[in-house]
């Protein structure tokens, strides 16, 4: 079973509403170890992709992507801003044209997504960021895809994989982003960055199950 556009679409609209009911949750994790807005941002982001979202809905997957990445881009701000609007601008470039997905394509996005929230942060595994959630999905996608899984069971084991991931971020010390000014103080907190990741993943696949 692959991945239709309309349930790409599906996925961002759901997104809006996890950020939102999320938003408070989110902003005070960011309340513990950086400036109290990660939240606020990611509800402002999802907000106008899913306002804008009727306007480029009916284009090809890459062109909704780019669209999304570059709304996050202009709205959201801070670090996590251009980190996202990253993601979805290069997870585009692979799905330009296309109109459904089938594991090896949905794999090769979300790759080339987090491959550019790598370049652009330069975050390293254990720095505590966005990232311990990024790679263990990626990595889960790709066994996935070797054992020859269905869609939705490779992104219940992506879900599983960022889970675990947002889990192992509260014992890390941060190393990146204004979390990293707090050194040793940093470490006994979730990283909202990662939480938000994981939200999105559960997204998805919420959206595949349904
Ligand atoms: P800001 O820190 O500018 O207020 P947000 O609060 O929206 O931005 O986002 C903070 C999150 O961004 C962190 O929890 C972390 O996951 C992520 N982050 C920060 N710096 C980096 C980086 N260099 N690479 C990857 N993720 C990062
Ligand atoms: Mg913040
Ligand atoms: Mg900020």
């Amino acid at each position: 079973m692959a991945l239709t556009k309309q349930q790409i679409v599906a996925w961002l609209q759901r997104c809006g509403e996890v950020f939102q009911q999320q938003r408070d949750f989110l902003t005070g994790l960011d309340t513990e170890i950086g400036d109290g807005d990660h939240g606020l941002n990611m509800h402002r982001g999802f907000s106008k992709v899913v306002e804008k979202l009727p306007s480029f809905a009916d284009k090809d997957i890459g062109f909704i992507l780019k669209n999304t990445g570059m709304t996050l881009l202009s709205s959201v701000g801070g670090a996590s801003g251009p980190l996202f609007g990253s993601f979805f601008i290069r997870a585009a470039q692979s799905t330009a044209s296309l109109e459904s997905l089938e594991l090896p394509e949905l794999y090769r996005m979300i790759k080339d997504g987090v491959d550019g929230v790598t370049a652009r942060g330069k975050a390293e595994p254990g720095d505590k960021t966005m990232c311990d959630v990024w790679r263990p999905v990626v990595a889960a996608l790709e066994r996935a895809q070797g054992e020859g899984d269905t869609l939705a069971a490779a992104l219940d084991h992506a879900l599983a994989e960022a889970r675990r991931g947002v889990e192992e971020t509260v014992g890390m010390q941060a190393r990146k982003g204004r979390a990293s000014y707090l050194g040793e103080r940093s470490i006994g907190h979730q990283d909202p960055g990662a939480t938000s990741v994981m939200l999105m993943v559960e997204a998805l696949a919420a959206t595949v199950h349904q």
